[in-house]
């Protein structure tokens, strides 16, 4: 296919109504065809990346292989369609006008006075562009954050009308979704608040091609065609969003109304080829009928907003369904976790998993919920923190280093066993200078997570500033705690276990980032199954 083809979701009425899973899944349907898809995601904050964002603020914050710090939306791009992200696909207001001050103050605007349009519109559709440009892909889904009307999302929408008018019919087309709420007192759905987004956006000079309507019930064909009329779309092209049970019946249901189909004619691209489905509807299937169940304790310290651990949440689903167990994901505030009722909170639990997290807050409950699961034998996983809460849980309680600690938590600590990365040092600023992205580690032969990965080289996603420290290393391994994955030119060590529990890992890296529908991560394949055989055991154990 010679011209890239490009989509623009554009949302209107309310924030939340998903447009990330609909352009997802929309996406899933268009590579299921074949044709060679991306999705990008352009925020109007001014944030350079979301990297700096408290997670209450807008949910977890992914981390792409090249290290971009980007919304979680990238995440759902990538559990969808199994392919990679990059800095190419998040870009927010900031990072436009900190580009365009830079090439001002490099002088490349030739004494011209800077404004939002032309320069940040142009900007703008460069950025969209990139992407196009790269020769990889045959169609480019922009999904346009925030709602039509916003005073940030208007250079936005100014760069997408121009490029709809330059990219001419058929190559470029816009999506907009909008809520079609019910009103009980009058027993029916309005869709008032519908044309009335789509008036708003045909005032910045742009039509919508496609209208996809979320709602909690069915849109009858009278109201299809109502909204057809007062939207200026076509009757094909009002496609019913009902909410779901799950974010993964999502494809289906886009597929059952028809939006790949009308897109496709939009685009005038050839739509004879049936999707294929197979390998989604067998997860699907695997989801849905679990054999068995299990219930995983997430302990962290944002758990008052889910999003916050979206893709740990999702690797669990992944992981259930490669099992064939569901996964109940039970949410503990590690704050809440105190020596006297440790017990009582965690009762129930089948395994541990302890978060990712800055700072000190709750971080005595998360070493608390590890000693919890060493000292009965629950399967444990730590990511990134919770990994390092493994190594102070250890040098405090077997070492008997009494006050060990990070040095982020207590930078006068007498053991500190986690310590900040040399390069680390002399970082003041704050926004992308973790350690970030995929680095490559080497795991231990005849290690728990060589036979778990089943190779000796991985590589994996990183967001960290702070380390195992490696003087302490061979104390820990003589006591029973064992590194068993390295960057071999750094030597850091980012895989920890022991050897004597059932099943205890804690790696430096978020798996929880590379897991997707076609390839669930084996961490946390290998941790379910171990969750599940632990609690047969005790089960048995108990019987007996
Ligand atoms: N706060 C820790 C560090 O910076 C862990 C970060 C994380 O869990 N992502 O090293």
């Amino acid at each position: 296919m010679s011209q890239t083809k490009y989509i623009f979701v554009t949302g209107g009425v309310t924030s939340s109504l998903g447009k990330g899973i609909i352009a997802a899944s929309l996406a899933k349907l268009l590579q299921a065809r074949g044709y060679r898809t991306t999705i990008q995601k352009l925020d109007p904050y001014i944030n350079v990346d979301p990297g700096t964002l408290n997670p209450y603020e807008h949910g977890e914050c992914y981390v792409t292989d090249d290290g971009a710090e980007t919304d979680l939306d990238l995440g759902h791009y990538e559990r969808f369609l199994n392919v990679r992200t990059s800095q190419a696909n998040n870009v927010t207001t900031g990072r436009i006008y900190q580009s365009v001050i830079e090439k001002e103050r490099r002088g490349e605007f030739l004494g011209k006075t800077v404004q939002v349009v032309p320069h940040i519109t142009n900007e703008i559709k460069e950025r969209i562009q990139i992407l196009g440009n790269s020769g990889d892909y045959d169609i480019i889904i922009t999904e346009i954050g925030g709602t039509v009307g916003d005073i940030e999302s208007l250079p936005y929408i100014e760069a997408v009308r121009q490029l709809l008018w330059e990219l001419g019919e058929h190559n470029g087309i816009v999506i907009h979704l909008t809520l079609v709420p019910f009103l009980s007192a009058a027993g029916e759905l309005k869709t008032k608040p519908t044309q009335h987004s789509v008036k708003t956006l045909m005032e910045s000079g742009i039509k919508a091609d496609i209208l996809v309507c979320r709602t909690e019930h069915e849109i009858s064909e009278e109201i299809k065609e109502k909204l057809a009329l007062f939207c200026n779309v076509r009757k094909e092209a009002v496609i019913q969003s009902i909410d779901a049970s799950t974010i993964y019946d999502v494809p289906l249901m886009m597929q059952e109304e028809g939006l790949d189909a009308v897109t496709l004619e939009k685009l005038a691209l050839p739509k004879d080829l049936e999707p294929n489905l197979d390998q989604w509807k067998e997860f699907l299937e695997r989801h849905k009928n679990p054999k068995n169940k299990v219930v995983i304790g997430l302990i962290g310290k944002y758990v008052e907003l889910p999003d916050s651990y979206k893709s740990i949440q999702e690797s669990f689903i992944h992981a259930g369904a490669a099992n064939e167990v569901e996964v109940e994901v039970r949410s503990i505030h590690s704050s809440h976790l105190s020596a006297k009722n440790i017990d009582k909170k965690l009762l129930g639990l089948d395994g541990i998993l302890v978060a990712p997290g800055f700072g000190e807050r709750g971080i005595e409950g998360k070493i608390r919920a590890v000693r919890y699961a060493r000292e009965n034998d629950l399967p444990f996983l730590g990511i990134c923190l919770g990994m390092q809460m493994a190594v102070i849980e250890f040098a405090r309680n077997v070492l008997g280093m009494d006050k060990a600690n990070s040095t982020e938590m207590d930078p006068n600590t007498p053991y500190p066993v986690i310590s900040l990365m040399e390069e680390q040092k002399s970082v003041t600023n704050m926004g992308g200078t973790m350690r970030l992205g995929a680095w490559d580690c080497h795991l231990t032969e005849n290690s728990l997570v060589h036979q778990v990965y089943g190779t000796s080289d991985i590589s994996e996603r990183h967001r960290h500033r702070f380390e195992f420290n490696n003087e302490y290393k061979q104390q820990m391994e003589d006591a029973g705690l064992v590194p068993t994955g390295f960057n071999l030119k750094t030597g850091l060590v980012e895989v920890i276990e022991i050897p004597s529990h059932p099943w205890f890992v804690g790696v430096q890296y978020h798996p929880e980032y590379r897991s997707t529908v076609a390839s669930p991560h084996p961490l946390f394949v290998g941790f379910v199954k171990a969750v599940l055989a632990q609690k047969q055991k005790q089960k048995n154990a108990s019987l007996a």
